[in-house]
């Protein structure tokens, strides 16, 4: 009994692997995951290589990088079409036997001439049916073999996102099913796969729409029950043309490099195309207790960078502080990278509320994990002048008498200068920043203090004086 048959949920992921694995790409095995997981059924993830010329061993190591890294886990190994050419082969020649596939010897030029001279006339250029009832080319010869579609009827589907398909079959030409060359074209290969996998829903791109009858012709023919189709929309940039290269990072796997956590952006991914009333956070857990295909809207989503990023945001903020000092050290500079978790996770909870990214949050260590901070030249000049060095030195000072280093006795110091100087808050805050960290960005003053500790943060103010006195940089307007 099949699954379908048996109600036993299976879905797949079938890429090519002929470049990146992209976040239309992701969305497919995301959709086809939380399907599969969601019905306790399992989600399967075949490899489509027929395409020998483009499809490389590189492509096929990114793709399974990325599903690893999104957490898209598939069920049992990973399957290769170029492994299953003798399973094509013993279909197409059942087909042969049994009257539904024949030999062709058209040329390509002769096919080429005659789809011209279609399209001159105003006819939709389909193969003219030449050879279809020819019983004399040889196996022997050079020829492709053709799937004998029916001239008659409809060829109907069901869709669980765009409802009842039909087709009428006059409209679809015999298929090249077998290539001069011995090997399987794509809608062979994908109906005999999906068959044999016991696939019962196949979930994808509706790029691949106009194959579907195609496919389910094969299984009509081969007498193989029918799984349930969703064709989901395609993905826009935000200009509307669709979703490319152009648009952003080619590669999911470029989502890791500039700092996105992978549950942001499965999050995000998760909402292109498919809704939950106004819900926007989705745990992995919730979007697999949430998904319905009937959820999923027929209209193309169009990506939001900024919508992203403000996941991402969100996923920082709320993050597990040793789970992000984990992340973050890929993005440690060189001179950082041998440092301990317990020295990284003290920043952690002050750097999560003001980073977009593990990129930033990685660089907001610098100041201090690092014993050398670089200064911002540009912020070096405006703050760390003549005229601020006495707000540096007077906190300098009261921190050398300070015994406990707290929010509270920090804040209290703080408020002594400025009444001591008659200066607000921010004027002596900003020029200690940029002594402290380098930076005139930081997490707040108090928490920088508190990373610091009370002696590494009087060194740095000290040889920020230093500096100030031995060169001063010239003061702001002056
Ligand atoms: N290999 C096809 C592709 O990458 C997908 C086939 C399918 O999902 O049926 O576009």
């Amino acid at each position: 009994m099949s699954n379908i048959e048996a109600g036993k949920v299976r879905t797949r992921f079938a890429p090519s692997p002929t470049g990146y694995l992209h976040v239309g790409g992701v969305r497919t095995a995301l959709f086809n995951y939380l399907f599969a997981r969601q019905h306790g059924g399992e989600f399967i993830l075949r490899i489509e290589d027929t395409d020998q010329t483009r499809s490389t061993e590189e492509s096929i190591a990114q793709i399974l990088e990325g599903m690893k890294w999104m957490g898209l886990d598939w069920d049992g190994p990973v399957t290769r079409q170029t492994e299953r050419f003798a399973a094509y082969k013993s279909h197409v020649d059942r087909l042969l036997s049994e009257g539904n596939a024949y030999r062709c010897t058209c040329s390509p030029e002769e096919l080429d001439a005659k789809r011209k001279l279609a399209m001159a006339e105003g006819r939709k250029p389909q193969y003219d049916g030449t050879c279809r009832n020819r019983n004399d080319i040889s196996p022997d010869g050079p020829h492709v073999i053709r799937f004998k579609s029916p001239a008659e009827g409809a060829t109907t589907f069901t869709d669980l996102v765009r409802g009842d398909m039909s087709v009428n079959n006059a409209e679809i030409d015999d298929l090249i099913i077998w290539r001069t060359d011995g090997t399987p074209t794509y809608n062979l290969s994908v109906a005999i796969d999906d068959a044999e996998m016991g696939i019962s829903h196949v979930i994808r791109g509706d790029d691949h729409l106009a194959n579907t009858p195609r496919q389910v012709q094969l299984y009509e023919a081969l007498g193989y029950p029918i799984p349930k189709f969703a064709h989901i929309p395609m993905i826009l940039g935000p200009d509307k043309a669709r979703l490319s290269k152009r648009h952003g990072a080619a590669s999911i796997l470029e989502y890791r490099e500039m700092g996105y956590l992978p549950e942001a952006v499965i999050n995000y991914i998760a909402r292109l195309g498919w809704s939950y009333g106004d819900q926007e956070i989705f745990s992995m857990k919730e979007l697999i207790d949430c998904f319905s295909l009937d959820r999923v809207g027929r209209s193309p989503a169009v990506f939001d960078t900024e919508k992203l990023d403000w996941l991402n945001t969100h996923y920082i903020k709320n993050g597990d502080d040793l789970a992000l000092t984990q992340a973050i050290k890929p993005f440690l500079s060189k001179d950082s990278i041998s440092v301990e978790d317990k020295d990284i996770i003290v920043g952690i909870p002050s750097l999560k509320q003001r980073s977009r990214n593990l990129l930033e949050m990685a660089q907001g260590t610098e100041y201090y994990l690092l014993d050398e901070i670089k200064y911002e030249e540009e912020s070096a000049s405006k703050f760390l002048t003549e005229d601020n060095l006495p707000y540096i030195k007077k906190v300098e000072e009261r921190l050398l008498l300070l015994d406990l280093v707290s929010h509270e006795t920090l804040e209290k110091l703080f408020n002594e200068v400025c009444e001591e100087t008659n200066t607000k808050l921010g004027t002596i805050a900003q020029p200690v920043r940029v002594a402290l960290t380098g930076k005139k960005v930081s997490p707040g003053i108090y928490d920088v203090i508190q990373v610091l500790g009370r002696d590494r943060s009087i060194k740095r103010l000290q040889s920020a004086e230093k500096m100030i006195k031995a060169k001063p940089f010239p003061a702001e307007g002056k």
